[in-house]
C-alpha cells in the first residue's frame, strides 16, 4: 500500500525540518501525499499494520518530542493546495496556506477572513485549532468541512453551535481534514489590505516573529490572559538551554538555537507550577505535543 503512494514516503525523517520551533525527533514513516488517494493508501497501510497516525500541517503549533513519533506521520502542507472561489464562498484544500487564501480572496474583493492574517497555518491546521484572534476565528466562517475517516471513507461535517470552540474543533475521532467551505463577503481590496497591514504591524510589534516559536503556548484562562500571569511570575526571559520564555511576549517560548523539546517542556512545567502557586490557576496548553 505504501508502494501505491505517488507522493513522497520517507523513513526516519527529522520532524525538526517540519516544525516552526525547529525541534523534534524523527518520524518512523513520513508521508507527503500528492492527493486524497495517497492519504487513503497511508491510512489503510496504518490500519493494516496497526500503526498510529499523526497529521501535521505547517507544524506551527507543535512540539514534537525528542525521541520522535512512532507510526505514520502525514504531512499535508503542500498537498491539497488548491482554492476556488464561487460567488462569496471559498472552497479550500487542507494544504492551502491560510495567508495565501486571504491574499487570493482579497485580490478578488472578498474579505471577512482578513482578521486571521499573520497566523502561519495550513487550512487543515487552522481548522483543527480553530485558529484566530478575539476578533474572529476560522470556525466563524466555515460552512462545511470535508475529511477522511481512518478507514479512508469520505465524510462531510456541517458545523453547528459547539463544533468550533476556543482553540478546538470537535472533529470526528481520527479524522484527516481534507478541505472546507468558507463564507466570505464582498469588500474592496484596498480596505482589506489596509486592515491587513494594520494587523500585521500590531503582530510584529507584540510577538517575537524573528525567532523560532510555535505561537502561544497556553490558552488564556477564563477572564484572564496567560501572558500577563506569566509575566507577573517573573518568568519573561527565563531560559532552559536554548529554549526561552520570550521577553517580548510571555506566552511564547522561542528556540534561540539548539533548544530541545525537553527544554521547552521543562519551561512549560515551571510556568504551570509558578502560575498555579501564584494565581491558583492551572494553565492548559494550546500548543499540541506529539511523540515520545
Ligand atoms: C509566530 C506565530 C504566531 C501565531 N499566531 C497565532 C494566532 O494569532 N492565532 C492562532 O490561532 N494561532 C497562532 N499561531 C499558532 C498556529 O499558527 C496555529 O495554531 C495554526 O492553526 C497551526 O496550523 P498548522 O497548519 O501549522 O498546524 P500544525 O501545527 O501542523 O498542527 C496543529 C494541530 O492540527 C492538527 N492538524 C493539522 N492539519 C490537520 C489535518 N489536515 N487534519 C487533521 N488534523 C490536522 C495536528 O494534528 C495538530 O494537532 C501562531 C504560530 C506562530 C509560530
Amino acid at each position: 500500500m505504501l508502494g501505491e503512494i505517488r507522493g513522497e514516503v520517507r523513513f526516519k525523517e527529522p520532524l525538526s525540518f517540519h516544525t516552526s520551533l525547529r525541534i523534534g525527533g524523527t518520524a518512523d514513516i513520513f508521508v507527503v501525499p500528492q492527493d486524497v488517494d495517497d492519504i487513503r493508501h497511508a491510512l489503510m497501510f496504518a490500519e493494516r499494520e496497526q500503526l498510529p497516525v499523526a497529521v501535521i500541517g505547517g507544524g506551527n503549533n507543535l512540539i514534537v518530542k525528542d525521541r520522535g513519533v512512532r507510526g505514520v506521520v502525514l504531512r499535508l502542507e503542500g498537498c491539497l493546495g488548491r482554492a476556488e472561489f464561487h460567488g462569496e464562498e471559498a472552497i479550500a484544500g487542507a494544504g492551502v496556506s491560510l495567508s495565501a487564501l486571504i491574499r487570493e480572496a482579497a485580490a478578488i474583493n472578498l474579505g471577512g477572513i482578513e482578521c486571521l492574517v499573520g497566523i502561519p497555518a495550513t487550512i487543515g491546521g487552522a481548522l483543527a485549532m480553530n485558529a484566530g484572534t478575539p476578533d474572529g476565528w476560522i470556525g466563524d466562517f466555515v460552512s462545511a468541512v470535508y475529511y477522511l475517516h481512518p478507514d479512508g471513507t469520505l465524510g462531510e461535517y456541517k458545523p453547528s453551535a459547539g463544533t468550533f470552540t476556543y482553540r478546538n474543533f470537535n472533529a470526528p475521532a481520527g479524522a484527516v481534514l481534507i478541505g472546507c467551505r468558507l463564507r466570505l463577503h464582498r469588500r474592496p481590496m484596498a480596505e482589506i489590505q489596509k486592515e491587513m497591514k494594520q494587523r500585521l504591524k500590531i503582530k510584529k510589534s507584540t510577538q517575537p516573529l524573528a525567532l523560532a516559536s510555535a505561537g502561544c503556548v497556553w490558552k488564556n484562562p477564563a477572564g484572564d490572559v496567560a501572558a500577563r500571569m506569566i509575566e507577573k511570575c517573573g518568568l519573561k526571559g527565563k531560559r532552559v538551554n536554548g529554549a526561552e520564555i520570550s521577553s517580548k511576549h510571555a506566552n511564547f517560548i522561542v528556540n534561540r538555537g539548539g533548544g530541545t523539546a525537553t527544554d521547552i517542556l521543562a519551561l512549560m512545567d515551571l510556568t504551570r507550577e509558578r502560575v498555579n502557586s501564584h494565581f491558583s490557576v492551572v494553565l492548559e496548553s494550546e500548543i499540541r505535543i506529539i511523540g515520545e
